[in-house]
């Protein structure tokens, strides 16, 4: 794999595992935060809504305080007053008070006067909890400890469940002006706590809430606790709306209604979008630092790495070390490729110089391969000289002694027959000295070339043995094959027809020969057969001169 794919392949990977943690650490800290956030102003709202129905209830508890501690109400209970219903008890109190309900109560429970309107229509209302005769004493709100000098201990209020709807209601004892008592009964106001009254609130708050029967909640929300240790459940709508659900308690304990609070999920989609944002903005970050990585490195380490990889694969296939890098050392990569550059320079001079000398040493070698050929050759004109017989130009006596030695080991290992014959020119002084040296001379060279081709196997072998003597070796060569040589060298000389007159044998000139053949062995030497030989010519020269004589050894 090429170095820039792994680069690319470890940054992608990098860039991956940090997206993947940011990816993490939005969904799972910053995303809940803000799902926290929401949670956290949905119950805000939900107070208010429920701070907006208290204030309400404390309204009508106030202005119920007003009525209830005032001399004129204290002795209309006992005086019951046509003057006082008239002047106070009239419909317009209840419409500019906007209350429905009004009840003056005596210390029994007995209605001295009660009225409920509908300020709409002006009608009166029936409610099955507030009859216009009286109340039981068992009554929400009726205080039963009327003996009591604390007033909050006979002051009720808060919301009564009717067939109606809610209803907000204050009760205060009925007392003279400045709470002096005793106790006179009871003073009881209400108004309903209906659509307008809510839409009112939730514009006056601006917090979107609506009033709904008990138990009316979707099933399964989530359970929280909110503060004033009211339950609440919270409804996610969809992505925009959340509904928060909280039971609003009764005078009596039990709840009374739900308070529905609607707000739109802002927050959380906000927070959804900036995160989005973020993400997107980081990955186009990290792809945009991605490719600026890889376009720094490609020009600052893979382009210099690339071409030294070139340059090094270039000297391994053409072993051309001229060439040279020349990157300018401004990092490791520069100092390298110049420390190659260099390390190809050495190589390149030390190779140079290794093929001057190389070839200086050719030229040495075959110079010196020229003198060995000259000094084989003058060796072997030198030996030549030593070994040729200057007159005759076949081998000389030495080269003889030196052959028949050879000849006679080599037999010895074959146990084959080695023959020799030696051949003197008869009555040669005689010639000489009737012809002349010169002549003496010729003749000699003659007899020699007669003799050399009778040495026809390469391992026949002819010389001159001396002054007017030659000799013959034969190797495997037995007695009868000799003879035959022997005579034909005789008859081809005297077929010569070298006058010779003054020869006693012949008009010729003629030879003697002696011949004898051994099987060489340990006990015997090469002088044994030279002997042999020189006996038998002895004996032809004695016996009267141009013939062969054969001598072999006597058996001891
Ligand atoms: P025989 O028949 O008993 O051999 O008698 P011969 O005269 O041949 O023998 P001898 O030993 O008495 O004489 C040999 C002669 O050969 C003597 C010498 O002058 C002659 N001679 C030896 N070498 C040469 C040579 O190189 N050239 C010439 N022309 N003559 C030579
Ligand atoms: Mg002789
Ligand atoms: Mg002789």
């Amino acid at each position: 794999m090429k170095l820039k794919t792994k680069i690319i392949l470890i940054l992608s990977g990098v860039f991956f595992l940090f997206g993947s943690a940011y990816y993490s650490i939005e969904h799972f800290i910053i995303f809940p935060s803000f799902l926290r956030l929401e949670r956290y102003e949905a119950l805000e709202n939900l107070q208010r809504s429920i701070h907006a129905i208290d204030r309400e209830i404390a309204h009508i508890d106030s202005l119920c305080h007003d009525w209830a501690a005032w001399d004129d109400t204290y002795d209309f209970v006992e005086s019951l007053s046509g003057y006082y219903i008239e002047s106070n008890l009239a419909f317009t109190t209840f419409d500019d008070n906007e209350i429905n309900m009004l009840y003056i109560l005596d210390n029994n429970g007995t209605v001295v006067w009660g009225r409920i309107y509908d300020l709409e229509t002006g009608g009166q209302i029936q409610l099955k909890d507030f009859p216009g005769d009286a109340l039981p004493r068992s009554h929400p709100v009726i205080c039963r400890d009327i003996a009591s000098s604390d007033l909050s201990d006979v002051t009720l209020k808060g919301i009564i469940k009717t067939e109606k709807g809610p209803l907000l209601v204050a009760s205060r004892p009925i007392l003279r002006s400045g709470n002096a008592g005793p106790i006179h009964g009871n003073l009881i106001m209400a108004r309903f706590l209906d659509e307008e009254m809510v839409a009112g609130l939730a514009n006056q708050t601006r917090v979107d809430f609506k009033i709904l029967p008990q138990g009316s909640e979707p099933a399964g929300l989530h359970d929280m606790t909110p503060a004033q240790d009211m339950a609440c459940s919270i409804e996610t709508v969809d992505d925009y709306l959340l509904h928060i659900y909280a039971a609003y308690p009764g005078i009596s304990g039990d709840p009374a209604f739900l308070i529905r609070t609607t707000i739109p999920r802002t927050i959380v989609q906000q927070g959804f979008a900036t995160m989005r944002f973020a993400f997107l903005s980081m990955l186009a970050a990290m792809v945009l630092v991605l490719v600026v990585v890889i376009f720094l490195l490609q020009r600052t380490i893979l382009k210099p790495i690339t071409r030294l990889t070139d340059y090094t694969q270039s000297i391994g296939r053409t072993g051309n070390f001229s060439q040279r890098l020349g990157i300018h050392p401004s990092d490791e990569i520069g100092i390298l490729a110049t420390e190659f550059d260099r390390l190809v320079e050495t190589i390149d001079h030390q190779t140079s110089e290794v093929l001057l000398i190389n070839e200086r040493l050719k030229e040495d070698i075959s110079r010196r391969i020229e003198i060995e050929t000259a000094l084989q050759k003058a060796n072997q004109e030198l030996h030549d000289l030593a070994t040729i017989d200057g007159l005759t130009q076949i081998p000389n006596r030495r080269r003889f002694d030196e052959y028949l030695a050879l000849e006679w080991k080599r037999m010895t290992r074959e146990k084959k027959p080695l023959s020799l014959i030696i051949c003197d020119v008869d009555f040669f002084k005689h010639y000489n000295d009737r012809y002349g040296h010169l002549n003496g001379d010729d003749c000699l060279r003659m007899i020699a070339q007669v003799i050399g081709r009778h040495a026809k196997r390469s391992y026949d072998f002819a010389a001159r043995y001396g002054g007017e003597e030659f000799a013959i070796v034969l190797p495997c060569t037995d007695e009868k094959g000799a003879m035959s040589l022997a005579e034909s060298i005789r008859k081809d000389v005297q077929h010569l027809r070298i006058p010779h007159d003054t020869s006693s044998v012949a008009e010729h000139v003629t030879l003697s020969l002696g011949l004898s053949t051994l099987i060489p062995g340990q006990q015997l030497n090469p002088d044994t057969l030279i002997a042999l030989a020189d006996k038998a010519l002895y004996e032809a020269k004695e016996t009267g001169r141009n013939r062969t004589v054969v001598k072999r050894q006597t058996p001891s």
